[in-house]
């Protein structure tokens, strides 16, 4: 902070309410300090030797910088860094966490610098501020909630060190539970980006806790309605049933006291995100909740645990299919602990879950309940295993060049819970829940996945689309020359697998595109009279070949392969001047460079006429023998055909801008009302579009029928459009037309 910065003092000092400088009235300045003096609590109670004289300098600096601001609500902006702080000393963390807690918005929102922060808190504060700070620029916009290189740069930042991560959980908490004051649409956009993201990252740091309180928070934000519904319904539930309630669970304290078992039972209500979201599985109203209900028995060791069990199903009926045994097999995230479900004599069903003090505090606190150093460094297996997560996820795609993949894989691994599953030999493989034999082949190995042809579970031939259960023992059976199809992408569930496979199918795609387009060019050299095995032209080849910038012959065949390289641009060169441009027009393009390939613009395309696609459709690209690649729309039927090879299937988007218009029809079903035609062609001009072709035919109900085809410049263009067109008083329906209408009608 350089001269501004005065010498550490006691933190309370410069609360003296006369201070002028000072932005916040002097109530509020010694609300600060109480909500300082919180923190500094939390945080000695875990860690008596701590460095308090760091958290008093992050909260003095902390304080000074944002001094000025106030939030949304109006209270000074750093309640905020100092409730975040409060959390991050609740969770345990240490010295340095809590005082990134109170620094986290400082180089995002306040004129310190980087090279402030470094300067005054040294390397490790600041390496985690700047990350917040990166993680905070992200722009997380409403359609693609995650950007894959924001989604990349989030990995990162957290991959190195951890904190960054638990500081932004405590962060966004915060922000959650004071939301309140925000435009609404900004209210669902974080809302949404908490449930996909954040509290599925919590989970995967075995946060059990924060998941819950995130989700719950998220939930009543996007789901109001449900949200107070459940509620009410829940609350009512608890008093009506209170007094069985608390029966049961004294019951099972005595029982489990007489069998010499010195456990503690507490009940609760399962948070309501999960409840509602198993009820909107099951397609069940929110009437018909019963298993709301879950009690805990937290017992003194680990055998215990299992007694513990014996002894609830003894006192109650055990529900079939729903004992899971966590403890000896952990979930990936490091969770352990018994499940069961029992039913009470007034029809209720409730959960019981069994573990340890131990195993209890890891699960409400996960990576942060046993958090221990060696030089700042995390020194513990769990925890090496919850952070290893993130860098695999980097790893993993650090040299994909289709970082869509990234996003898709990591919500893949994010949405799931994990299993277990056995090697022949006994050794546990931990893969996402509803993972197949495929994921487990390419958990083994990648050459093993290729190879895969089929697998036998628990001794027996199962198909490869089954997913695998907890426990199974899993053999697979490989064939040198088996090869992986496009259609396991839908089979596997893991990234692991999913990124080896989408490697493997697009070198395939590069194999088969050089063959084609090494066809295509001997073909197309034959027409134009050369040869190219002939020795006297090879040296103009080859200076054809750095002209345009292809690195081998391999990259032109491939580029002409998947139409990016235009052949007659390569031959004119080398013919007589008479001969050139002969080719002109055969690589004309539907509309100029609006398709990307590959990352790469230039590619030789049209547009399916079976389903006209516009630029913003979702759209699959098919690479053809001779025209390049036909685009068609996502859902166009004829790409669900049987008989297109799966392996030319590729994916394809549209460049940045479009340019040019874009054919499409639209079919009308409207009133039969004179001055019909008229309405209908106003709306369409009023958008500055011209009609191509106009139809109209009374419709067999009696009402009116029009068909028109145009032009427009995109989806969102066609989509103003069309409802501008439902507005026109008497239309009843408006739809895109696949293919022609006008090639049929005469
Ligand atoms: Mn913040």
């Amino acid at each position: 902070m350089g001269e501004g910065v005065p010498a550490p003092l006691d933190p309370l000092e410069q609360f003296d309410p006369e201070r002028e400088d000072v932005a916040c009235g002097p109530d509020e300045c010694l609300t600060l300090v109480g909500a300082f003096d919180r923190v500094r609590q939390a945080f000695l109670e875990h860690h008596p030797q701590g460095d308090l004289e760091l958290l008093e300098r992050a909260f003095r600096i902390g304080r000074e910088m944002h001094a000025t601001q106030r939030r949304k609500s109006g209270e000074p902006y750093f309640f905020h860094p100092l409730a975040v702080a409060e959390s991050l000393a609740h969770w345990r963390l240490d010295a340095v966490s809590v005082a990134c807690g109170m620094l986290h918005d400082t180089v995002e929102d306040t004129l310190m610098t980087q090279a402030q922060v470094r300067a005054e808190f040294g390397e490790e504060i600041a390496e985690i501020v700047d990350g917040l700070t990166k993680m905070s620029k992200l722009a997380f916009t409403d359609k693609h909630l995650l950007n894959a290189e924001n989604v990349r740069k989030l990995l990162v930042a957290m991959g190195k060190d951890v904190r960054v991560l638990l500081v932004k959980l405590a962060d966004r908490l915060h922000n959650m539970k004071t939301l309140g004051v925000m435009r609404e649409d900004k209210r669902r956009r974080i809302a949404r980006e908490t449930l996909e993201l954040y509290a599925p990252l919590a989970n995967r740091l075995g946060m059990g806790s924060v998941r819950m309180q995130l989700e719950d928070l998220a939930f009543r934000q996007l789901e109001p309605v449900s949200y107070a519904k459940l509620d009410t319904i829940i609350q009512a539930k608890q008093e009506k049933l209170s007094d069985t309630v608390e029966e049961t669970r004294q019951l099972m304290e005595a029982v489990l006291a007489q069998n010499g078992i010195k456990a503690q039972v507490d009940c609760r209500v399962k948070h309501l995100f999960g409840l509602w979201k198993k009820m909107d599985l099951q397609g069940k109203a929110v009437e018909d909740i019963h298993d709301w209900l879950a009690y805990r028995i937290i017992c003194p060791d680990r055998p215990s645990c299992y007694t513990a069990l014996g002894l609830v199903h003894s006192l109650f009926k055990p529900i079939p299919g729903r004992f899971k045994d966590y403890i000896s097999l952990p979930k990936d995230n490091g969770y352990q602990s018994i499940h069961t479900s029992v039913l009470l004599d007034s029809g209720d069903a409730f959960e019981v879950q069994i573990r340890t003090r131990g195993m209890h505090e890891s699960a409400e606190n996960g990576i942060a309940s046993h958090w221990t150093y060696k030089d700042g460094r995390i020194a513990n297996r769990s925890e090496i295993n919850q952070v290893a997560f993130l860098r695999r996820m980097v790893e993993l795609h650090q040299d994909s060049k289709d970082s869509r993949d990234l996003v898709a894989n990591l919500k893949g691994e994010l949405s799931f819970g994990r299993i277990q599953v056995f090697t022949p030999k006994g050794d546990l493989k931990s893969l996402p829940e509803g993972s197949t034999a495929i994921d487990f082949a390419y958990a083994i190995h990648t050459e093993v996945g290729h190879r895969c042809y089929g697998a036998k579970v628990n001794g027996r031939m199962m198909p490869l689309r089954q997913a695998l259960q907890s426990g199974d023992r899993v053999e697979i059976l490989t064939r040198p020359d088996h090869k992986p199809s496009r259609d396991w992408l839908s089979i596997a569930k893991s990234a692991g697998a999913k990124s080896k496979i989408q490697a493997f199918i697009r070198e395939e795609e590069r194999k088969h595109a050089i063959q084609m387009g090494r066809e295509r060019f001997d073909r197309e050299l034959r027409t134009a009279g050369l040869r190219f095995d002939d020795p006297e032209l090879k040296p103009r080849f080859e200076q054809r070949l750095k002209d345009i910038k292809q690195a081998s012959w391999d990259s032109f065949f491939a580029g002409v392969g998947f139409g990016r390289i235009s052949i007659p641009k390569f031959i004119d060169p080398l013919l007589p001047e008479p001969e050139r441009n002969r080719f002109k027009g055969e690589s004309k393009k539907a509309v100029a460079d609006a398709i990307v390939v590959d990352d790469t613009q230039g590619v030789l395309y049209y547009l399916g006429l079976c389903c006209k696609p516009v630029w913003g459709d979702d759209v699959i690209g098919y690479i053809t023998r001779t025209r390049g690649v036909a685009i068609h729309r996502e859902n166009c039927p004829q790409m669900q055909s049987e008989s297109l090879h799966p392996e030319r299937r590729i994916t394809v988007s549209w460049g940045p801008t479009s340019k040019g218009n874009f054919d499409t029809e639209l079919a009308l079903a409207t009133e039969d009302r004179p001055g019909m035609v008229a309405a209908i062609s106003e709306a369409v001009q009023k958008l500055g579009i011209n009609m191509q072709r106009f139809h109209a035919a009374a419709s067999e109900e009696g009402g009116g029928l029009f068909h028109i085809a145009l032009r427009v410049r995109n989806r969102e263009h066609l989509l103003e459009l069309t409802h501008a067109l439902r507005r026109v008083k008497g239309v009843y329906s408006v739809e895109r037309v696949r293919g022609s209408v006008f090639g049929k009608i005469k």
